[in-house]
């Protein structure tokens, strides 16, 4: 395995960044990961809008710039002989001696790595997945993709301890925001497709976006708006999306099953349109 460091590709064993790094320090950074397809990146440039304004929200300067990134990326994948799999971009405010404020003069750094990846078991996407409710512990701004994630690990931990897939948050108003790395639609009863608006309190999915997408061109009623626990445990089919897991079926909530506790007729419509769209 190859991965880039601040301008050098290095044998991934060797591909370490410095002790002061303040994604170290602080997660004073942000990331992103972007799929691979037969060797091609899918949505690059939805990704790098994000990339932009996470940087942006964070005042973090673009370690290389912006038109640089489709090569750097490319490479890593080119140098990894990578077909399908994952590519992982993290950038930081740059190495500097531990101080909270900003340093002065310090160039951001920038890592990418890549690994193989061909998405969740064919059972699990067969048969959907159950999910258990977790309070929403992170921080009010859970839409710039900070590498700062301890809620979100502590939340996926507990639901593997639970047996589960995904942990799906709960706010203090009672709305479901979204997964601990997952975006989560509910089919209401009146068929209605609806998933938590993209405010400051969830992060807007790439995966989010296009799915929306597909199913506004489908006819489908959308409504971006939050709901509650209650509400989704009385929907008709339920689903998470992500880029690692594309659009997966969600047939238990804790201890409730939802709908006739089979993947729906919607969930597994959105599915094949997505897998399409990534289809080079
Ligand atoms: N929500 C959170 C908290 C995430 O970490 C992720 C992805 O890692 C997503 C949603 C899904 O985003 P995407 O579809 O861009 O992968």
């Amino acid at each position: 395995r190859v991965s880039y460091v601040n301008g050098r590709y290095l044998p991934h064993v060797q591909a370490a960044i410095h002790v002061d790094d303040r994604g170290h320090h602080f997660a004073d950074s942000v990331y992103e990961v972007l799929p691979v397809v037969k060797g091609r990146l899918c949505h690059l440039d939805q990704h790098l809008d994000r990339l932009e304004r996470s940087l942006g929200a964070l005042a973090i300067s673009w370690p290389v710039p912006r038109r640089v990134f489709p090569l750097i990326l490319n490479q890593v994948i080119s140098r990894n002989r990578l077909t399908d799999g994952l590519v992982y971009i993290q950038a930081s405010r740059g190495a500097a001696p531990r101080n909270h404020a900003f340093p002065l003069d310090t160039p951001s750094s920038l890592v990418v790595s890549a690994w193989p990846h061909s998405g969740p078991a064919t059972a699990l996407i067969e048969q959907g997945v159950r999910v258990v409710s977790q309070p929403d512990l992170r921080w009010k701004r859970p839409d710039i993709k900070a590498t700062g994630l301890l809620p979100n690990v502590l939340a996926r931990q507990s639901a593997r301890e639970a047996g589960a897939f995904e942990a799906w948050l709960i706010n203090d108003r009672g709305f479901v925001t979204e997964g601990s790395a997952t975006n989560i639609f509910i089919v209401a009863p009146d068929g209605a497709l609806l998933t938590h608006p993209a405010d400051n309190s969830i992060l807007a999915g790439v995966t989010r976006t296009n799915v929306l997408k597909l199913a506004r061109n489908l006819g489908l009623e959308v409504g971006e708006r939050p709901f509650t626990l209650a509400e989704a445990l009385r929907a008709r089919e339920a689903f998470i999306t992500g880029t690692t897991m594309m659009v997966m079926p969600v047939v238990k909530v804790d201890e409730s099953v939802i709908g006739d506790g089979l993947p729906g007729p919607i969930t597994r419509r959105l599915r094949e349109l997505y897998l399409d769209l990534r289809r080079p």
